[in-house]
């Protein structure tokens, strides 16, 4: 699972990182950033409701190996 964080378009809602908090943290001025080993161990229903939970439609989750 690829996951891409835009973060010009994140707002710092922090709705991701309620929904997965393994895989979505906030970094020092509360934009979105992927936890360091999340991606492979993320499930991929819960990548997919922080993404639908995203409310500025930031994040973008594709198949594929994992690239962070
Ligand atoms: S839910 Fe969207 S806007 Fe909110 S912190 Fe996550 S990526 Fe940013």
């Amino acid at each position: 699972m690829q996951i891409r964080i835009d973060h010009h378009t994140c707002i710092g809602s922090g709705q991701c990182v309620l929904t997965a908090p393994g895989v979505f943290a906030q970094d020092d001025d509360g934009y979105s950033e992927l936890v360091p080993g999340g991606t492979e161990t993320a499930a991929p229903q819960q990548v997919q409701e922080a993404a639908l939970s995203c409310p500025v439609q930031a994040i973008a989750v594709a198949d594929g190996p994992p690239d962070d």
